[in-house]
């Protein structure tokens, strides 16, 4: 059993852990693929078990009956992409230090002939 944090989606749209009923749930998924490829094999082919985890593993989320909610995810994938995100929208501010040097604005530190970058702070301070 593979610990990727499963999820799955409540009614309200809240994810809840279920990574303690992991087989039940990919179980459940598998059963929905064969439903789906049995209306129609063209749009759903039908999947095993290693591609359904490859899928969550890769971020997707995965239809475990007919509600709409009724659905998996990985939670560990689904906080990489998350984070990602996160990362392309807020890119890391940079900042000119007194020593010199451009660094993360996280990394300036201040001494007492000015702010510097971590390396810098010796030479910076009296
Ligand atoms: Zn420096």
């Amino acid at each position: 059993m593979e610990n990727m944090k499963l999820q799955y989606q409540l009614s309200n749209g809240n994810w809840a852990n279920g990574q303690d009923r992991f087989e039940y749930f990919i179980q459940k998924a598998m059963d929905e693929n064969k439903r789906r490829n049995e209306f129609d094999a063209d749009k759903f082919p039908v999947q095993t078990r290693e591609e359904i985890i490859a899928q969550l593993n890769a971020g997707a989320t995965i239809a475990i009956g007919t509600d709409w909610y009724s659905e998996i995810r990985s939670g560990s994938a689904n906080e990489a992409k998350m984070e990602k995100r996160r990362a392309a929208q807020n890119p890391v501010e940079m900042v000119k230090c007194s020593c010199g040097h451009t660094v993360p604005k996280g990394s300036v530190m201040m001494a007492s002939r000015g702010t510097s970058c971590p390396d810098c702070y010796d030479k910076m301070s009296d």
